[in-house]
């Protein structure tokens, strides 16, 4: 028995009224790029309130349920069966078949909830339930019916065509990538910052990202696993820009002029300002990152302070109240975790001090950022100015701005 169609269940929480057309075509996009991955032909049809994916031509089912799997906003996927609008008979066999295809134990509770919505078939829903069931436990009689709380719940759908479904593969919840906006993720090396972004992305952001290099302090297998980082959240949210910024200058003249106790809070509040500059000009509406309170020195709530200092837009830290164990186990679900655990060097370990400050005082912080005025601006213009970007998504890589400062190139 092969399934026709996938019935595709979102939570309606939250897109109540206009929003939920906007909702749905959203959702949509983004089915039809996850089923780009997939061999086969595909129709996706709103019909009857709700999204069907229908395949036109034969198809792989483990390649399609995978990819529909990464799509937020997908709540469950119902496989269909879909017949002509057959007599009793056939309908009986087919059902049956069905259930003991998707139940091969068979030794569960179930109920037939029929809709009948053509109204010429001959027998109406409570007749068609009775039958249906009957002929369920007839070829397999120790599956028991109960209309309260069954285990298994088929439902048989009698429309222009007949529409047969049973179970349901949870699909990753959240709302389409897309239809919050977008924000800039500041993606490091490590295992919080990809986190980070598959949660923002779940509610519905689409993300771009800034890699903080320093080379030649930091080698190119460093920069090749933020892309390979980047290249699995890529995978839930669609094309990501990073934009691969040489914070070295900007780094070495921290370090010649600022107390090093203090490297690390003002080290991320260029970050943060440079993160910034570049969600302007990306069209991002906010900043994420992976801090989680208390985590390491930079993440005191007074080093927060310090850091959200230099901020006008929002910045969001999903992770801010996780333990590190927690964030583990969402690593290692969305696959990044094996790739974030490789041992390269990130920019802020390398200029690290041993005692970094835990209480920073912001007017102190402010007051020794001064000793780098008289550079620091054309600095920061450089690192703008070479920064490189990278679209990358699940089939690779391609450069849209080169070191050299090519134009940068329409993405498609
Ligand atoms: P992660 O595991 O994400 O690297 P971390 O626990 O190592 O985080 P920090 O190094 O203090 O923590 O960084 C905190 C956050 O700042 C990161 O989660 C990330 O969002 C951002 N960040 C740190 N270093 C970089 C970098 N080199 N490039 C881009 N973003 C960075
Ligand atoms: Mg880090």
């Amino acid at each position: 028995m092969t399934y026709h169609a996938f019935l595709i269940k979102y939570a309606e929480i939250a897109i109540k009224g206009k929003n939920r057309t906007r909702f749905e075509l959203m959702l949509i996009d983004q089915i039809k790029l996850a089923l780009r991955r997939c061999s086969g032909r595909f129709t996706i049809d709103r019909m009857y309130g709700r999204i069907f994916v229908n395949a036109q031509s034969e198809y792989d089912y483990d390649e399609v349920v995978e990819n529909l799997k990464l799509v937020f906003g997908i709540a469950g996927i119902c496989p269909v069966v879909i017949l002509p609008v057959v007599g009793l008979d056939e309908l009986k066999k087919t059902t049956a078949e069905i259930f003991g295809q998707e139940y091969p134990d068979r030794n569960v509770t179930f109920k037939i909830h029929t809709r009948r919505l053509a109204k010429n078939y001959p027998l109406d829903s409570q007749e068609i339930n009775a039958e249906l069931g009957e002929a369920v436990l007839t070829a397999y009689p120790e599956a028991k019916v109960d209309v309260h709380e069954p285990q298994v719940m088929v439902t048989v759908e009698v429309r222009e065509r007949i529409y047969i479904y049973s179970h349901t593969i949870p699909g990753p919840g959240g709302l389409p990538v897309g239809v919050g906006g977008k924000a800039m993720l500041l993606l490091s090396g490590g295992i919080d910052s990809p986190v980070a972004g598959w949660m923002c992305a779940k509610r519905g952001l689409r993300l771009d990202a800034v890699y903080f290099n320093a080379p030649p302090y930091t080698s190119e297998r460093a920069l090749q696993k933020v892309k390979d980082l980047a290249q699995i959240v890529s995978r839930y949210t669609g094309p990501i820009r990073l934009h691969n910024i040489n914070f070295t200058e900007i780094q070495l003249y921290i370090y010649e002029k600022c107390p090093h106790d203090e490297l690390t809070v003002i080290m991320r509040r260029y970050m943060m300002r440079i993160a910034q500059t570049l969600a302007k000009s990306a069209d991002c509406d906010a900043l994420i990152t992976g801090e989680s309170i208390g985590q390491v020195a930079s993440q005191t709530v007074k080093a927060l302070v310090c850091t959200d200092d230099v901020c006008e837009m929002p910045v969001f830290r999903p992770l801010i109240g996780f333990d590190k164990e927690e964030i583990i186990t969402i690593s290692k679900k969305i696959g990044a975790f094996e790739t974030s655990i490789l041992p390269y060097e990130d920019c802020c370990t390398i200029f690290v001090a041993k005692h970094p400050v835990t209480k920073p005082k912001l007017d102190v912080i402010r007051s020794h950022e001064q000793n780098l005025s008289e550079k620091i601006d054309e600095m920061f213009a450089r690192a703008i100015e070479t920064d490189e970007i990278i679209q990358i998504d699940r089939d690779g890589e391609k450069i849209l701005k080169h070191r050299e400062d090519a134009p940068v190139e329409q993405a498609e």
